[in-house]
């Protein structure tokens, strides 16, 4: 997998901590699908980094808007965690998302086949762009 960075920007958390995190908007190719991903390298405490990524994907239901799949990465001292959060348990607010239809963990899981898929995509993505697995291993942020 080749993970192009498209666009470095800036994160202000959304917490009350008035942090500025780095982000990185990025795109991919799967088969014969380009997919655009968001991401934000976060640490409130030193050492514990963790990383959020979103995903877009086409539309799932039927009103139409691509949906936002949020994964939440994090190493919890023996491997690498990789999970799909509800959107309320994420970092990001509406703006972030550019207008798509915020998935939550149940819609994943209601989607034969889209957990295993999500978390494979996101760790390619982590492993595929070398400044992220550092991240998430050292905390240092690029
Ligand atoms: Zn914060």
């Amino acid at each position: 997998m080749d993970v192009p960075i498209l666009k470095k920007g800036v994160f202000h958390c959304t917490c009350g901590c008035a942090q500025v995190y780095p982000r990185f908007d990025g795109e991919t190719v799967e088969g014969d699908t380009k997919l655009f991903f968001r991401c934000v390298l976060m640490q409130h405490e030193a050492g514990f980094p963790h990383l959020w990524l979103g995903i877009f994907t086409g539309p799932w239901f039927d009103d139409g808007r691509d949906c936002w799949v949020s994964v939440h990465l994090w190493s919890n001292g023996t491997g690498l965690v990789t999970r799909i959060e509800d959107f309320a348990d994420t970092p990001w607010s509406e703006d972030d998302i550019w207008n798509c239809r915020p998935l939550n963990r149940s819609d994943v899981l209601g989607n034969e086949g889209a957990l295993p898929w999500f978390i494979e995509f996101a760790q390619q993505v982590t492993t595929s762009y070398k400044p992220f697995g550092h991240f998430l291993i050292s905390g240092a942020a690029t």
